[in-house]
């Protein structure tokens, strides 16, 4: 067996906050291979944003042990944290974060300017990028003039505009209405699909979890279900566990 892309082992996290210790992560185990599109779900403060940022190196885990990519991410020190998170790893948030005072195009350059990438080089990446989520004829746009959905596309442009590896995507689709959630799902599935980018996406929307094509679920600390598509059964296997899971019936 190959070494799996992402491989998280007794992952515990705590947070001190003044005398006071709260444990979000106690024990964690998850195995995620390369191509992966994986949906993370769990109540609100079970600790899925934290996952995702000790996944992505934007945070330390209190102990365990993090590999992506066969680097040890938990024992590496913060400016080589850094440095391999700008390279490897591609950030989508609920609200975009995009700089109101940049243009679409200056946001999706920003990644860039911390490569060795020339000028002309830079430009032809944000185009590309940004012609890929089909806002080519939106360069010189500011945030304010685009919709959320446009506003999540240019993020997501800045995302993968130094083509890393890896996507995070944290409730990708929880500010927008359920045409453009569609649009932001159609998008990612085709990075996963057709660029091969593994995606760890968390979200509460049924929909959203339904396009990934494995569903683990947080609860108090550690991952309860893990459940993975199997070929031809998708839809279907999905759909149930996921209704399941959140409790609900699925729209549609
Ligand atoms: P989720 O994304 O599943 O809603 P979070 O990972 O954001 O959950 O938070 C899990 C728990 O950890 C919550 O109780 C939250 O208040 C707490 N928490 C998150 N970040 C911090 C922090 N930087 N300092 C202290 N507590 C935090
Ligand atoms: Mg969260």
């Amino acid at each position: 067996m190959a070494e799996p892309f992402i491989r998280i082992e007794s992952l515990v996290k705590a947070y001190q906050r003044d005398t006071q210790t709260l444990t979000v992560l106690t024990g964690l185990n998850l195995a995620v291979d390369e191509g992966e599109f994986i949906a993370l779900m769990g109540p609100s403060g079970s600790g899925k944003t934290t996952l995702l940022n000790l996944i992505a190196g934007i945070d330390r885990p209190t102990s365990g042990r993090i590999t992506v990519g066969g680097l040890e991410i938990h024992g590496m020190g913060e400016a080589a944290l850094a440095k391999w998170r700008s390279r490897n790893v591609g950030f989508i948030f609920q609200l975009y974060n995009l700089v109101p005072v940049l243009t679409a195009f200056e946001n999706v350059e920003l990644p860039l300017l911390l490569t060795d990438l020339s000028r002309a080089r830079r430009r032809k990446q944000v185009e590309l990028a940004l012609s890929i989520v089909g806002l080519a004829d939106r360069m010189d746009h500011y945030p304010r003039q685009l919709s959320g959905g446009q506003e999540q596309r240019v993020a997501i442009a800045r995302a993968f505009a130094t083509d890393p590896k890896l996507l995070v995507a944290d409730e990708p689709t929880g500010d927008l209405d359920s045409k453009s959630a569609e649009e932001i799902l159609v998008l990612l599935e085709r990075l996963n699909d057709e660029f091969g980018k593994t995606i760890v996406m968390v979200t509460h929307d049924p929909r959203a979890a339904a396009r990934a094509h494995r569903l683990v679920h947080l609860d108090k600390g550690v991952l309860k279900e893990d459940i993975r598509a199997s070929e031809g059964k998708k839809q279907v296997g999905m759909a149930a566990a996921i209704a399941a899971a959140a409790g609900t019936e699925l729209p549609g």
